[in-house]
């Protein structure tokens, strides 16, 4: 008998070299399962916040007006995205990539509470609760990420192959909390809404204490500096979050003025500074040796290329989900869709697209023309710039018909960008997650997700200020928006384009010490 049957506990190589998950790791269906419960109660909670805080009083909302109401959830998103970076330095230098999971999830779990208990102790408990599920989310989301990583030491195109299933998941996720809590929130009651979303954070939970030890065995548990750094790093996180919790209870009772809208204008920039102080303090201090600092170059690429793709794709809750809502023919079969229904298209075809993208790498490995992540960088702004290319298309139909009244256009306009915007995204998101795992020096690893997560928060921030500027009663900007969106989206390919092959070459490196 081994040790690990008698534990119950697999070794490390056990655990990479099951195939008993659709061929790959049985630790991958747990990571599967935990992020999708995460992104149950993300992507649920995420569009009733806006229709909550606008609702009038008297139909339990908080009477918000849009703009604060709009600059808000933009700032949730982006602070959301932005706590990966600590939360990933927290996983690297104290707790590990599983304890990060694991308490993150807690923290995720007890911020829907306090958003659940608004119903009691009102607005105190509600913004309580956004903050706890920004730091909750922080610790988990770059951590699970990385984790993924962990389970092909090989790396290749299997290691993007088991990153596009896990991406099944969080769509999974995405599209069942969408649906789930969107309809009893709208219909049943806010609360009940915000209560399920709780309930999804919690199934994780259960989900990652029942699998995690028997399929990830000591995967994910090692922290690579040495212990005297680890309470450092202990202290410093402690002090930050007493700091955050000063600050939330100075704003809450109002002895700190703040104002959203002014708030998420100047994050966009802050949020680029601290990105580019961080990279800077990891070329002058981090240690790093000649060929990891080629590969933090290629991470920075990148990066770039990586914000770009989402400041346009993040318009979908804003510019994409107006366009729905006024200009779109939602009526099928006599019954008329909601808009926000609108926003599961992406979450079902990334679904319906993830296996033919996993099988699409492996069969090209196989046949030894893997294209390299800037090349399938390349390809997803491409796609993504033909679906707002549709997007001005279908704008100019609007106004077109128009004469003075509004034509509404046909969902397939909709639906076929929400289609190419998937392409793109499958091109690009699962095989960003996976490239981190791949450049980052072992003991940035975390981190290093965090910085990938932070150019979301910027295409959160950047979606959320443009995406806003679309007026009905300014029919005109439309197009100039999607014309906008579109041509920055080629111009990056073109840029991607050219440097393809230098980064292959800085990258070559990263082949031969793969982890
Ligand atoms: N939909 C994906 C997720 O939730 C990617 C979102 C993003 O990075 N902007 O993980």
């Amino acid at each position: 008998m081994t040790e690990s049957a008698k534990t119950g506990t697999p070794t490390a190589s056990e655990v990479v070299e099951n195939r008993s998950f659709f061929g790959h790791p049985r630790g991958l269906g747990t990571l599967f399962g935990v992020e999708m419960w995460e992104r149950f109660s993300y992507y649920g909670l995420r569009p009733l916040l806006i229709l909550f805080m606008t609702a009038a009083l008297l139909d339990g909302g908080y009477g918000f007006d849009r703009t604060t109401a709009g600059a808000i959830v933009g700032i949730y998103g982006a602070c959301v995205y932005l706590a990966s970076l600590p939360g990933g330095w927290v996983a690297d230098r104290w707790l590990g990539l599983q304890r990060s999971i694991w308490y993150g999830g807690i923290i995720i779990a007890l911020g829907h509470l306090s958003i659940g208990l608004s119903a009691i102790f009102k607005q105190p408990a509600f913004f309580l609760g956004l903050v706890l599920i920004v730091i909750g989310t922080g610790l988990l989301k770059p951590n699970i990420s990385a984790i993924v990583g962990d389970l092909y030491p090989g790396g290749g195109a299997r290691r993007d192959a088991g990153f596009s299933i896990y991406y099944m998941g969080i769509n999974t996720g995405a599209f069942l909390g969408q649906i789930v809590t969107g309809y009893l929130g709208e219909r049943v009651g806010w609360h009940i809404g915000f209560g399920a979303a709780g309930i999804g954070m919690v199934c994780g939970l259960i989900t990652f204490k029942i699998f995690a030890q028997r399929t990830l065995g000591p995967i994910g548990t090692d922290v690579a500096v040495p212990p005297a750094e680890q309470q450092k790093a202990k202290k410093i996180a402690l002090s930050v979050l007493g700091a955050i919790i000063i600050a939330v209870a100075l704003v809450g009772s109002g002895v700190v003025p703040f104002n959203p809208v002014a708030v998420a204008a100047y994050s966009t920039a802050g949020i680029i500074s601290i990105v580019i102080l961080y990279f800077a303090y990891l070329f002058v201090l981090g240690g790093l040796s000649p060929d990891e600092k080629k590969r933090i170059v290629v991470i920075g690429v990148l990066f770039l290329a990586a914000a770009t793709f989402w400041s346009a794709f993040e318009q979908a809750p804003t510019s994409l989900n107006l366009f729905a809502r006024d200009f779109t023919d939602r009526v099928v079969f006599g019954f008329e869709m909601p808009a926000t229904w609108f926003q599961s298209i992406n979450s079902f075809f990334v679904i319906a697209f993830a296996p033919v993208f996993a099988a699409l790498w492996v069969w090209l490995g196989k046949r030894g023309i893997s294209p390299s992540s800037p090349a399938k960088f390349t390809a997803g702004l491409f796609m993504c710039g033909v679906a707002f290319y549709v997007m001005l298309l279908a704008s100019n139909k609007v106004i077109a018909g128009g004469g003075g009244s509004i034509v509404k256009v046909s969902v397939w306009w909709l639906t076929g960008s929400y289609l190419l915007q998937t392409l793109g995204e499958l091109s690009l998101s699962p095989v960003g997650l996976s490239s981190m795992t791949k450049l980052a020096p072992r003991r940035y690893v975390g981190q290093m997700m965090g910085v990938w997560f932070m150019a979301s928060a910027v295409g959160n921030l950047i979606g959320g200020l443009v995406g806003g500027n679309i007026d009905p009663e300014k029919l005109e900007l439309m197009p100039v928006l999607f014309y906008r969106t579109a041509m920055s989206l080629f111009v990056a390919t073109g840029i991607m384009a050219l440097l393809i092959i230098p980064l292959r070459n800085m990258m070559k490196s990263s082949e031969v010490t793969d982890h």
